[in-house]
C-alpha cells in the first residue's frame, strides 16, 4: 500500500482518517515509534513528499504498461 502524501514524518500515519475532511476522527494523536519515541503528527519533509509522489507515479505507469512497479532508489 502506498503511503499517503501527508502521512506523518515518523510513522506514516495520516493526521485524520480522511485527510480531505477536517471533521473526521483524528487518528494520529500521540504515537510511539522506536526511532522518534512518543510524538504528535509531524508534517513530512519535502523530500518525503517527493519520494511518495514518485512512488505513486511509478505504480500508475507500471499499471498502464502492464508490468510490476520498479523499486525506486
Ligand atoms: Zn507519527
Amino acid at each position: 500500500m502506498l503511503t499517503s502524501l501527508d502521512a506523518c514524518r515518523h510513522c506514516r500515519l495520516t493526521l485524520r482518517e480522511d485527510p480531505r475532511d477536517p471533521f473526521t476522527f483524528p487518528m494520529h494523536a500521540q504515537r510511539y515509534n522506536a526511532v522518534a519515541g512518543w510524538h504528535a503528527w509531524t508534517p513530512p519533509t519535502q523530500q518525503q513528499i517527493l519520494a511518495r509522489m514518485r512512488a505513486r507515479r511509478e505504480v500508475e505507469l507500471a499499471a498502464r504498461a502492464g508490468r510490476r512497479p520498479r523499486v525506486l532508489p
